[in-house]
């Protein structure tokens, strides 16, 4: 029988989750939807040491955020908990107790102090079955002295004894199989008597089998692991129940070779993180997606298709869509370049599809940063103001600069364009407009246009600084969008309004420069 598709996401809570480990989560999340499969949220916190308070929340809110949906986990519940590997212990105790049992394991008593001597007499020393008859353990000594030092209270930890010269194959999807040989492995710590708790691979593949996790997707980090794992499994005898192994590819610099990291995204002014996080240590605050005016979606469109594409040029697609066409087929073995300029791209497309309406709700806190007082506008306006500058923008906090002015009246008009537009008498001229425009009521009227055009036309005026000039006064700067729908949005009042005062401020020409 096909067994049911179970993935899990099982970050360790030591900081911020990395944009890499989203993608993680993302793949995970994306293969599960699209196998009808669960998808678990596991938090391997078995390292004390490393344990940084608010990461688990973080993580949970990251997920939410982009809209990875959590089917059984921490956060969720389900079947299989706790999902917190801290809460297992009386769990992995008994696992551990099993390996010891059947000789898989055994007890060391070796301190930091022995092990750092005996690096130090041998070359690469790696702790194994070359070696582990002269160090301090269950093996090596005898019975009652092991018996002594624990009914003593001596810390030990319990070592995996890795049999020699066995060939351990990891059957990865997206490598193939991989085989390596078990004298390279040396014999892993899998617990500690200190913290009564396990270490990261035992807890990690007792969960899993435990979970009944089908797949084992994760970054390309914890590839050296696999082996230790598959041979973990064998000795409890879980060989049926052997996840299919994913190591996806690491996220890379965006300039060059090596792996990404924070100081990139510090150098060259992007964020790695989903969310601002503030360190609860350092007090630092790292820059993250959300607050950085990401949409979800553009950010979760544009990290699936780092180290995937769905076998066209098809690059906008929605969730759902990605479940469907997502495939490991077409997983890249390579790292994936992090194009983070490609992230602003996605993100101006999704704000595109966004209607006038949702934009304008998004819009809300930014006009109140620049002492806008929304009421003071109804919402219609908002909306239809943002409509028309909204294709100029990669993001929602761009829409001021380019909006402003259907918010505030010019406060000054920018000087090289003073100078270039407002030529002698233009004043004047400013004056006809206003009594051409003082004729119609409703400026939204399509005959606005065609009869100022015509009036420049008929006077042998210059259009260019004519519609320059106007727009001078409207706008207080040479953009923005077209003339004749900012004026008809600002209305008649507002628009001669700024004529008059324009005209007032800057005289009747040549351009007197404020
Ligand atoms: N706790 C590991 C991590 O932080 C999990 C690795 C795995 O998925 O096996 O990524």
């Amino acid at each position: 029988m096909e067994r049911k598709v179970r993935v899990r996401f099982a970050p360790s809570p030591t900081g911020p989750l990395h944009i890499g480990g989203v993608r993680t989560a993302l793949y995970n999340y994306l293969f599960a939807r699209q196998n009808g499969g669960d998808m678990l949220l596991r938090i391997e916190d078995t390292d004390s040491q490393r344990f940084v308070p608010g990461a688990e929340e973080y993580i949970i809110e990251s997920l939410n955020w982009l809209g990875i949906e959590i089917d059984e986990g921490v956060g969720k519940g389900g079947p299989h908990g706790p999902y917190r590997q801290s809460e297992r212990r009386d769990i992995y105790r008994k696992y551990v107790q099993e390996l010891l049992d059947n000789g898989k394991a055994y007890i060391a008593f070796d301190t930091p102090e022995e092990l750092e001597a005996a690096r130090n007499a041998t070359a690469n020393f790696q702790y194994d079955a070359s070696t582990r008859m002269k160090m301090r353990n269950s093996l090596s000594l005898p019975k009652e002295e092991v018996d002594k030092l624990i009914a003593d209270g001596a810390k030990y930890v319990v070592r995996f004894k890795i049999e020699p010269g066995r060939a351990v194959k990891v059957n990865d999807l997206l490598r193939g199989e991989v085989t390596i040989k078990s004298d390279i492995l040396d014999d892993k710590v899998l617990y500690k008597s200190a913290d009564d708790l396990p270490t990261y691979h035992l807890a990690n593949i007792v969960d899993d089998h435990l979970m009944e996790v089908s797949h084992v997707i994760r970054g390309e980090e914890w590839l050296p692991s696999a082996p230790l794992h598959v041979l973990l499994y064998e000795a409890f005898g879980w060989e049926d129940t052997m996840p299919n192994f994913v190591h996806l590819p690491l996220l890379l610099k965006p300039d060059g070779k090596g792996k990404l990291s924070k100081r990139d995204g510090d150098r060259l002014g992007f964020p790695v993180f989903p969310l601002e996080w503030h360190d609860p240590k350092s007090g630092d605050i790292s820059s993250g997606y959300r607050e950085k005016g990401y949409l979800p979606e553009a950010v979760v469109n544009f990290l699936a298709l780092l180290g995937w594409n769905p076998g066209d040029d098809t690059e906008i697609m929605s969730m759902e869509e990605l479940e469907k066409k997502f495939s490991f087929e077409h997983c890249s073995r390579a790292g994936a370049k992090f194009a983070y300029e490609k992230g602003k791209w996605f993100n101006h497309m999704y704000l595109q599809e966004k209607s006038d309406e949702e934009l304008a709700e998004l819009f809300m806190p930014v006009l109140e940063k620049e002492g806008v007082n929304a009421k003071d506008f109804s919402p219609r306006y908002i909306a239809k103001a943002i409509g028309l500058v909204k294709s100029r923008v990669n993001f929602v906090g761009e829409l001021w600069d380019h909006a402003k002015f259907f918010f505030k009246r010019p406060e000054s008009y920018e000087a090289k364009s003073v100078k270039k537009r407002w030529t002698e008498g233009m004043g004047g001229i400013m004056e006809e407009l206003i009594g051409i425009l003082s004729e119609y009521g409703d400026f939204t009227s399509p005959e606005i246009e065609p009869r100022v055009l015509g009036w420049i036309e008929e006077k042998g005026y210059h259009l260019g600084n004519v519609m320059n000039a106007f727009r001078l006064a409207v706008v207080g700067e040479c953009k923005g969008p077209h003339m004749f729908d900012i004026t008809a949005l600002l209305g008649k009042d507002e628009t001669l309004s700024r004529l008059r005062t324009a005209i007032n401020r800057l005289g009747y020409g040549p351009a007197v420069t404020e």
